[in-house]
């Protein structure tokens, strides 16, 4: 688990977290533990504000179609490299190439075993944001905070009737 610290833009507040840097999901608002003040993770994405799809994880990983067509390759160079008596490098070529090849059909099989459940997280996730985002009050705490929103939500009307 990697830890980053962040500090709040109001207080100057310093926390650890175990989140990352890789981008996920969720509601990207962080409230400040100590003052209370609201600002932006850099890498929490609410994804009902993407493209329609564009955050659907995809069936077939491209690393993996990559890994079985050069893991193939680097066999069938051994082969060759075998038929004309060059022994060493084949011994190489087929352990890495072989290595290689049997990684990348693993992560291929185990992406399409894995990936009903990939979708079906993905798709609650979805539902939550969506669920999230009929809350006025939280698309006015987004814009206020920064987050780049669609143009759909660039026009709210305000709902206290008074401007922020
Ligand atoms: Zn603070």
């Amino acid at each position: 688990m990697k830890y980053v610290t962040w500090s709040c833009p109001h207080c100057g507040k310093k926390f650890d977290t175990t989140i990352g840097g890789e981008r996920r999901y969720g509601c990207p608002i962080i409230t400040c533990k100590k003052c209370g003040g609201q600002f932006l993770s850099t890498n929490i994405i609410e994804p009902a504000l993407m493209v329609e799809n564009a955050t659907k994880p995809s069936r077939i990983a491209f690393g993996d179609i990559l890994c079985v067509i050069i893991g193939g390759i680097m066999l069938y160079r051994g082969f060759v490299n075998y038929a004309l008596g060059s022994t060493g490098l084949s011994i190489f070529l087929f352990i890495a190439g072989g290595l290689l090849f049997a990684l990348g059909v693993w992560a291929f099989i185990e992406r399409i075993v894995k990936y009903p459940k990939l979708l079906q997280a993905w798709q609650d996730e979805l539902e939550a944001s969506r669920e999230r985002l009929r809350d006025v009050g939280y698309i006015k705490t987004l814009v206020r905070l920064g987050y780049r929103m669609p143009s759909k939500y660039s026009v709210i009307p305000p709902v206290d009737g008074k401007k922020n």
